[in-house]
């Protein structure tokens, strides 16, 4: 008897062709398009779908089958291959339990499919699928890995409140709308590369692994808010579209910008939580000493880890948020002051001498020591370069002229002593002074420590000394003050 010519990677079709076609009524492109046959292969492949469930054969497998309406109801207790399936009309699987794996590779679901409320107990595959009409897997427990990678969504995806317990991949997909809100992703969420064309709600999600968003695109209006990113999140390469609103509003300490642009309409909301001090995780990172973080430190650069600073600094003082962008910047400098980066040239002199001092003087464990710092590409300066040097003044007395607090408070330092001293010299007579001895020590401490102020009295090398001491910081507040209200007055 001759049977169905279809055939897909070693699968042989056992049913008998339908009239004038090599192919059974299963993979018939044409034999569906009757209105009448459409009834006829529905109750054979219920039928078909039934006798293999109890035939007990694991895994249950269908390849390559054009079906219409499916509704799945009861129990299926053994692992399913669904691939390449054509499911026309709607497809409906909410109220069966699938207890194995769920292979549903490259299928085609053309209308709604329903998958609310689910509970996968193994793993899910739905790789290379194409969902024309709207997915609902919203409320679902997924226990296991979950591979959607490749897929594309016309019409929206649901997946709110569910739970991805296992590796959840997302990689490389078209959405056009998606919402994942109240989520928890209990491992690796990687969503690298995928294109979100329209709307999109990653809000109030728990991320408790690392997540990748690497060389995605958003297209549309953007949530985060309320978001817990636990472990590293990684938005490099990026694109935001600039004119789409971009919410971030959460545990940011562990997201990473690198090499992306953020533009003016992303927006950091009121709970936005960086490190201390506003330190990024990229910088953050450089210092740890955990063992996870070792590779990810070892890719990055100094140049990039600015520019990020320099992005975010610029996105804050678009939003009027002048304090927190001074801060940003404060952290940019003090990275400069601290860290250099291995350049190319030395790394290979270093090695070239190590070579050659273990060739000559075979020191084993100082060249091994030497070896260790190898991989990294930022270091930290020695003491004497971070700490002796203008900017670790500059850091000291004025924050890089982002704060007008500290130089006035030592020029308020200075003029106290002054006035202490200036007193007691008056009042212990140790001088000639016409005034009572405090309003004497406040009017020459006064004038040493104010610019084009003078005193007339009697002027030592002292008022001279205080008076040009205390210029520069005088100047430096003065530079962070012009700083703030040119900030203002910009937008
Ligand atoms: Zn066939």
């Amino acid at each position: 008897m001759i049977s169905c010519d279809y055939n897909r990677l070693g699968y042989t079709c056992p049913e008998i062709p339908v009239e004038k076609s090599n192919k059974c009524m299963f993979h018939d492109e044409m034999y569906i398009h009757n209105s009448k046959n459409r009834k006829i292969v529905q109750n054979r492949f219920y039928r078909k779908f039934n006798n293999m469930i109890d035939s007990k054969k694991n895994p249950l497998e269908c390849v390559g089958y054009i079906l219409q309406d499916v509704k799945l109801v009861g129990n299926i207790p053994i692992d399913v291959n669904f691939i390449d399936i054509t499911f026309k009309g709607e497809s409906d699987f909410k109220k069966s339990v699938f207890e194995g794996r769920v292979d549903f590779e490259e299928c085609v679901f053309e209308e709604k499919m329903h998958f609310e409320s689910h509970t996968f107990v193994g793993d899910v595959n739905f790789k290379k699928s194409t969902f024309k009409g709207i997915a609902y897997f919203w409320n679902s427990t997924f226990g296991e890995e979950v591979n959607f990678e490749e897929c594309v969504f016309k019409k929206e995806a649901y997946f709110w409140n569910s739970t991805f317990g296992g590796l959840s991949y997302f990689k490389r997909c078209v959405f056009k709308g998606v919402n994942f809100s109240g989520s928890t992703f209990v491992k690796k969420g990687e969503f690298s590369q995928s294109v979100f064309e329209e709307e999109v709600n990653f809000s109030q999600i728990i991320f408790e692994k690392e997540v990748n968003f690497e060389r995605s695109k958003f297209k549309g209006d953007t949530d985060f808010k309320g978001t817990d990113f636990q472990r590293i999140v990684s938005f490099h390469r990026v694109t935001f579209d600039e004119e789409r609103e971009i919410l971030f509003d959460g545990n940011l300490s562990k997201i990473s910008f690198l090499n992306t642009t953020i533009p003016n309409k992303v927006k950091f909301g009121p709970n936005t939580k960086w490190n201390d001090d506003y330190k990024i995780f990229d910088e953050w990172v450089i210092d740890s000493t955990e063992e996870e973080y070792y590779d990810y430190k070892n890719k990055l650069f100094l140049g990039d880890i600015l520019l990020e600073y320099n992005n975010l600094r610029e996105n804050y003082e678009y939003h009027f948020k002048y304090q927190e962008a001074g801060k940003f910047f404060i952290r940019s400098s003090e990275m400069l002051r601290q860290y250099e980066e291995r350049g190319k040239v030395k790394l290979e002199t270093s090695k070239f001498r190590i070579t050659l001092k273990k060739f000559l003087s075979k020191i084993k464990r100082r060249n091994e020591k030497n070896l260790d710092n190898d991989g990294e590409t930022i270091l930290k300066k020695k003491w004497r370069k971070r700490n002796l040097n203008f900017s670790r003044i500059y850091k000291l007395i004025g924050d890089y002229g982002e704060s007008y607090l500290k130089p006035l408070g030592i020029v308020g330092g200075v003029f106290v002593v002054g006035w202490a001293y200036f007193t007691i010299i008056c009042d212990w007579n140790l001088i000639i002074c016409s005034d009572d001895p405090i309003s004497y020590g406040v009017k020459r401490a006064l004038a040493a420590t104010t610019p084009y102020l003078s005193f007339d009295g009697t002027i030592e090398p002292l008022d001279y000394i205080i008076k040009a001491t205390t210029l520069p910081f005088v100047g430096i507040s003065f530079i962070a003050l012009k700083r703030r209200f040119e900030r203002k007055y910009r937008h």
